[in-house]
């Protein structure tokens, strides 16, 4: 356990116990945490925060005297504890997350020893870093007549697939894939796509330490040439992988419109310019 800070702040006047914020502190660059997530790490008596990976945020923002300590080396018990322990002790107290709290982040592993104490929590999502990759690279997760589906995902490592969730199983969709936790098991994504019939051509594309400033990489490659790509890229951590049939499609030349923006669709905020009789109401 690592203490940037620790200078106690005085105690509270109150008796009843402060509450604790699960805030998602964005993937990476400090700005993209939300408003409202900086304004609570402002006011915040004590933080803690999970790994290097938000430290900049909780560092930056955070008041003279606020406790801020790293988890990184915690178990769950002791980092539960500590929420417990600082919520008697200030009004504010802030458990700083990477990307959104409620995805890979042991949300719910954290909140229940907290709802048997009887403290209050809230949960303020975060940009995931599946949202800050696919910005980094330009690219939509979604395109018409191609895919309306996003899978967030992984492949097994220590923690097991539930049954039907494969990456052979979910990668037969041809949908948009976003595997989390996997950059060290390229070679089993790649022979999950194959078995699912993916071309060996099909596009990939790896950004590690997305939205970091002057850290971040992007590495695109096909089924057959992104575990190279990545590996002479030193790419062994913090990485998201992109498969998706939408991949590079600012360049294509043929696109399906988004039946949002097309002049003959009418919305609730806009009318179509062609007669409604000459047109099959669509949900956009
Ligand atoms: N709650 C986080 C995910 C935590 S799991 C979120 O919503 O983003 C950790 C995994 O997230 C990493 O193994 C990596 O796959 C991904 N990740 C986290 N930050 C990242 C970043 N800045 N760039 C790319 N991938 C990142």
């Amino acid at each position: 356990m690592k203490t940037l800070t620790s200078h106690p702040q005085a105690d509270r006047d109150t008796a009843a116990p402060g509450k604790v914020w699960f805030v998602g502190a964005g993937p990476g660059d400090p700005e993209l945490i939300t408003v409202k997530g900086r304004a609570l790490i402002e006011r915040a008596g004590a933080i803690l925060f999970a790994g290097s990976l938000v430290s900049e945020a909780a560092t930056r923002w955070a008041p003279v005297g606020c406790v801020i300590v790293d988890s990184k080396d915690m178990t769950l018990e002791q980092m539960s504890a500590w929420l417990i322990e600082q919520a008697g002790r200030c009004e504010t107290v802030v458990r700083l997350q990477t990307g959104d709290p409620g995805l890979y982040g042991a949300l719910i592993e954290l909140v229940q020893p907290l709802d048997a104490a009887g403290i209050a929590i809230e949960v303020v999502p975060g940009v995931s870093s599946a949202m800050a990759s696919a910005a980094a690279a330009v690219e939509s997760l979604t395109l018409p007549e191609v895919t309306q589906t996003v899978i967030f995902t992984r492949v097994e490592g220590r923690t097991p697939m539930p049954e039907g969730e494969s990456l052979e199983v979910l990668a037969a969709h041809h949908s948009t894939l976003c595997i989390f936790l996997s950059i060290t098991l390229m070679g089993r994504v790649t022979a999950a796509l194959t078995v699912a019939g993916w071309s060996p051509d099909a596009p990939i594309v790896v950004v590690h330490k997305a939205s970091w400033p002057g850290e971040e990489k992007i590495v695109r490659g096909t089924v057959s040439t992104i575990q190279s790509l990545c590996r002479e890229a030193k790419i062994v951590s913090q990485a998201m992988i992109i498969a998706s049939p939408t991949l590079g499609a600012r360049q294509w030349t043929t696109l399906a419109k988004s039946k949002l923006y097309d002049a003959s669709f009418t919305h609730r905020f806009r009318r179509a310019s062609v007669p409604v009789s000459n047109l099959i109401q669509e949900t956009p």
